[in-house]
């Protein structure tokens, strides 16, 4: 027991010659997305996501990742670098930045989702660093490159990290989809030219990626939803993902089309409808 308490407390360090990779969540569940990858003493967070509780724990709110473990990282933890804005991948930012001084980088969108968390918890935004896709960042050994990604929520990126040890590409979440209303494409190219480069580790994270087949562009939901949407004899009444704004975009076009009138009910579909208004 003594033993084992004091590898608890025990400093975690980044050797020079290996990158380490420590998820604090994430792996082989859906939630709670939280990647420590450090390498010669430098340590950066990829992502920082909640879990949401199920029925085995009743009165929860949200489940965190064990954020101690930051506390014991030996060397330099230069901060957090976010792929999307699902709350499984931001959620528990306002807590690290509560525990911790750390910086912030993400997209446009993403970080006008973790501004709206942040208002909640009283927090500075100061923190907060934009990125654009295509470009890079340099935190300590780490060279950063952003590949722009398509998913169910807009700004999505993958981190194509270069370091002294190797190259590793940490996805993020991401389904192919040339259909996109805004016109985003996947970036096939910067994909291929990283693969080039030869990568060391990749860690890929993409639901149902285990089941054979494609799945549908929103392209093709869009048309299925307006010809549903026509076809209905009375009021309709769609249930959505609120962070899925393509897809009320695609529910706002078939209205458009069908003559027909909206009502979005929903605290947190109003919020994501809010940030995307503000953010463009
Ligand atoms: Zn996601």
């Amino acid at each position: 027991m003594a033993r084992a308490l004091e590898t608890l407390s025990k400093p975690i360090v980044a050797p020079a010659d290996k990158i380490t990779l420590l998820p604090l969540g994430g792996v082989g569940k859906i939630g709670m997305n939280n990647m420590l990858i450090g390498c010669d003493g430098h340590w950066i967070l990829l992502d920082s996501g909640v879990m949401f509780p199920d029925q085995r724990a009743p009165g929860i709110d949200l489940v965190l990742p064990c954020l101690e473990v930051i506390d014991r990282l030996e060397g330099t933890f230069h901060g957090v670098v976010l792929t999307h804005g699902h709350e499984d991948h931001i959620g528990s930012l306002p807590f690290v930045r509560m525990r911790h001084d750390v910086k912030v980088w993400g997209t446009r969108f993403t970080l006008g989702l973790v501004r709206a968390r942040f208002a909640e918890h009283h927090l500075s935004t100061d923190c907060l660093n934009l990125v654009t896709p295509g470009e890079r960042l340099q935190l300590g050994v780490f060279d950063i490159g952003f590949l722009r990604v398509t998913h169910s929520i807009p700004d999505c990126v993958s981190l194509a990290i270069r370091t002294p040890v190797g190259n590793v590409l940490f996805t993020g979440d991401f389904k192919i989809d040339p259909g996109l209303p805004c016109g985003t494409r996947f970036d096939e190219a910067g994909y291929r030219a990283f693969g080039q480069e030869g990568v060391l580790a990749l860690m890929a994270d993409s639901t149902n990626i285990q089941r054979p087949g494609r799945t549908v562009s929103e392209a093709t939901v869009a048309e299925g939803l307006k010809a549903a949407i026509g076809e209905a004899p009375g009021r309709v009444f769609i249930g959505l993902f609120s962070s899925n704004l393509y897809r009320l975009h695609s529910v706002l076009a078939a209205a458009r089309a069908t003559n027909r009138k909206v009502c979005l009910l929903g605290r947190s579909l109003h919020k994501y409808l809010q940030v995307a208004k503000e953010w463009g």
